[in-house]
């Protein structure tokens, strides 16, 4: 009896081995599984070179189109295999042009329409675009607005039986073959509606695009100090080309070789403004405004990008030689080591953007750095030490003795890329 019940233990005491050893295996290969089917929605820390090993198999070309809606914006993304993106509907009267424009492109549904922000002449078709094409995800930041239009919109995501994404910066998406990563807004809060605006990078092969709806200072000082990469190829200026955003930072840091401006003929606002104009020209980005040359359409086979033929590039990029020499003459024209000041003076017939443009005391070691500031043509600025005995236009630091009055001291001028300009 002792016996067989040894045996009878020993036998349950392997059953229950084996079947613990079992679970455990079934257990980890669950985990496995698991883990490499996580959703394509993820969290993911600034780190884009892993998108880039991606571009072997990039087949047809990513069509982007800037919409011709005035002032406002819309822009389609037309991704070769079949997936499609919008970004902003324009304003409410935009409705029969974007329905009739879409249709013509034979797009029938969207993976993603994005609301930037609750602004009108973002979202005002949105409602129209719910209602009449097949869309599978709707992002709009989290800021509920009490316009009619705003109410518009959630009755047709509500309709539709469809849920406004909330998205996170650093989150990405696919679109077909490409990727889009949300680079803005980073806080919760902000005073102005623009600044929660979405901003996302976008991803084809190896070209990449910046969206950045309406996002202003705020937003883009945020993104630059986030430490995100920002490098594109095409830019889509913030704001209609407002000079409350494209802050010299956030130019250099997105470093753009194409920017589309979205913006409306004769607009009240006067954007874009003349120092944004100005900032993009100093940068050699080559710029296409929806209100020269209507619709633009930028074509990107994963390496080269081509914008639309029908789209004409804008005077900076067309202009003579001469007249593009002409942003390069600005000079050291007097330096007082007694007096503590320095005279820049702009010699072209050209506004020139001086942000982050430095000028250096060689032997007293010692930095300016050009806070946000525009020399207009043929005028000249006195940056002066502090307490100095000539007061200058802008002020240098606290503290005296710039200019090493022994020695010769001589000064340089560089540019926000730290080209030397000038020495004195
Ligand atoms: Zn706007």
């Amino acid at each position: 009896m002792n016996a067989q019940r040894f045996y009878k233990n020993k036998l349950a005491l392997s059953i229950l081995y084996i079947l613990l050893i079992s679970l455990l295996i079934v257990g980890c290969k669950g985990n496995l599984i698991n883990r490499d089917h996580q959703p394509t929605a993820k969290i993911k820390e600034s780190n884009h070179s892993d998108l880039v090993d991606e571009t072997n198999d990039i087949t047809g070309k990513l069509k982007i189109h800037f919409l011709d809606v005035g002032q406002a914006d819309c822009i389609l993304i037309e991704e070769p295999t079949g997936h499609n993106m919008l970004i902003d509907a324009g304003n409410n009267g935009d409705a029969d042009f974007i329905y009739s424009y879409l249709k013509e492109y034979n797009i029938k549904q969207l993976d993603y329409a994005i609301g930037t922000h609750p602004h009108e002449d973002h979202i005002g078709s949105l409602d129209m675009i719910i209602n009449n094409f097949e869309v599978k995800n709707v992002i709009m930041p989290d800021v509920p607005k009490s316009t009619q239009t705003f109410g518009e919109v959630i009755q047709a995501i509500a309709n539709k039986e469809l849920l406004n994404t909330i998205v996170s910066v650093g989150q990405e998406f696919s679109l077909g073959q490409s990727k889009f990563t949300i680079l803005a807004p980073n806080s919760n809060e902000y005073d102005d509606t623009n600044d929660y605006s979405i901003v996302i990078k976008l991803q084809y092969g190896n070209n990449t695009f910046v969206f950045t709806g309406d996002a202003e200072t705020k937003s883009e000082h945020e993104m630059v100090a986030s430490g995100m990469d920002l490098s594109a190829d095409l830019l889509k200026v913030g704001h209609h080309g407002s000079g409350t955003s494209t802050i010299a930072e956030f130019l250099y840091e997105v470093n753009p070789k194409y920017a589309v401006i979205s913006v409306g003929t004769g607009n009240k606002y006067g954007h874009p403004d003349d120092i944004i104009m100005n900032r993009l020209k100093i940068h050699e980005v080559e710029v296409y405004r929806t209100d020269e040359v209507g619709t633009i359409i930028a074509s990107s086979d994963g390496t080269n990008i081509t914008i639309d033929k029908n789209a004409s590039v804008i005077d900076v990029n067309t202009a003579p030689e001469e007249q593009t020499k002409k942003i390069e003459k600005i000079e050291i024209t007097e330096i007082d080591k007694k007096a503590e000041y320095v005279v820049i003076s702009n010699k072209s017939g050209v506004d020139v953007d001086l942000t982050g443009w430095k000028v250096v005391s060689v032997n007293g070691s010692q930095t300016f750095i050009f806070p946000s500031f525009v020399l207009k043509a043929g005028q000249n600025v006195k940056v002066a030490g502090y307490g100095a005995k000539n007061t200058g236009d802008i002020i240098w630091e606290e503290g005296k003795g710039i200019w090493n009055n022994i020695k010769d001291d001589p000064g340089e001028l560089y540019d926000k890329k730290g080209k030397l300009i000038d020495r004195y």
